[in-house]
């Protein structure tokens, strides 16, 4: 009997210590991500794999996460489909869906999340998220410019390595990350800089956050403007967002367009100006009948780089404009539609321009 006893515990001893490092019990441990997906051309198919011909959106979270070797290693992953869609039919209905999933999410057990989302308006998506989110926990787009059905697709290891970023300790207080083609962005500072190449995104002003490799993950930075927990913006009880709309400036630009765009309803107007948010004397006059109805105007730039300047060429005083400081046209209209949820002074809205 003592002989059973005593067999049976070393029996117990070389379960432990033998488990333990081949990973049974860590299995347990290992942090939990959600991945929640929206489409793209990360779940996109084509009929050939060396055609570039492809519909976005067409291939299920689950096969996705099965296409991925290893990646159940890294984290305890579940996924969810939002939407299934081309980023460019992105819509504030499924930023909304998506932020307040997000937040609910975020306040239980879920130690990070990994959104799957198209290339073309992620970076609209990602810094919405940076002012609606109200959690420190790491949250990564992800996406690919080669769909799924692709000669070396590119999707599997952005969405290894996205999800290697959620679950890393580390990324916490980033505010949302953008991961693709081995390299970490902020949300405020990543823009699409390619139609076609695999590696699509750039942060011109502040550069990268990290780099990421096979799931090696490494920071150096940390993101500029206020983000998530220290944003004011909240996603509680919204249905909507007030319609912001953006006119594209160049030589001779017809100054109707404006005013065309307070006809049809905007309630704010984002200028991608030329230079330093520079438009045409005639559009100017343009953007101050605007402003002086109340519909504020804001100067962004078509440029990639620099910071539009508060009374650069343009006295934003006397035409009543609010120029975007680092935000590019797309990102200042996010920013723009969540003020206009509130009345704001011109000074107060400038300001949100300078700290977000
Ligand atoms: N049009 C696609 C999208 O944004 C492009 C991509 O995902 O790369 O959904």
């Amino acid at each position: 009997m003592k002989k059973q006893l005593h067999l049976k515990s070393i029996l117990a001893v070389m379960l432990i210590t033998f488990m333990i490092p081949y990973g049974y019990s860590q299995s347990t441990k290992l942090p939990k991500v959600v991945i929640l997906a929206t489409g793209g051309t990360i779940a996109g198919k084509g009929a050939s794999e060396t055609g570039s011909a492809y519909t976005s959106g067409q291939v299920t979270i689950e096969s996705m996460i099965d296409a991925v070797p290893n990646i159940r290693k890294l984290a305890n992953l579940s996924g969810e489909q939002l939407s299934n869609v081309g980023s460019q039919d992105m819509s504030v209905e499924i930023w909304l869906k998506l932020a307040k999933r997000i937040n609910e999410l975020l306040a239980g057990d879920v130690d990070g999340i990994v959104i799957t989302h198209g290339t073309d308006t992620q970076e609209e998506t990602a810094f919405f998220l940076n002012l609606v989110v109200k959690s420190d926990k790491p949250v990564v787009l992800t996406a690919s410019m080669r769909p799924s059905s692709a000669l070396s697709a590119d999707g599997p290891l952005n969405l290894y390595n996205a999800v290697a970023v959620a679950a890393n300790p580390e990324a916490k207080g980033r505010g949302i990350m953008v991961v693709i083609n081995d390299k970490i962005f902020s949300a405020h500072s990543v823009t699409k800089v390619n139609t076609t190449n695999v590696d699509a995104f750039a942060a011109p002003m502040h550069g990268q956050l990290g780099d990421v490799n096979f799931g090696n993950v490494e920071f150096y930075h940390y993101p500029h403007g206020l983000h998530t927990t220290k944003s004011e913006f909240s996603v509680d009880g919204l249905k909507e967002l007030p319609r912001v709309d953006i006119v594209y400036a160049c030589a001779d630009m017809s100054p109707d367009l404006i005013d065309i765009m307070v006809k049809a309803g905007a309630k704010g107007i984002v200028v991608a100006g030329v230079g330093d948010g520079n438009m045409t004397s005639t559009t100017l006059e343009a953007a101050k009948r605007a402003t002086s109805k109340g519909i504020p105007v804001v100067r962004s730039s078509r440029l990639c780089e620099g910071a539009v300047l508060i009374h650069g060429e343009v006295d934003d005083a006397k035409y009543g404009t609010v120029a975007s400081d680092e935000l590019n046209p797309q990102k200042a209209r996010v920013l723009l539609m969540m003020a206009l949820l509130k009345k704001r002074s011109r000074e107060n809205l400038q300001q949100l321009f300078l700290d977000y």
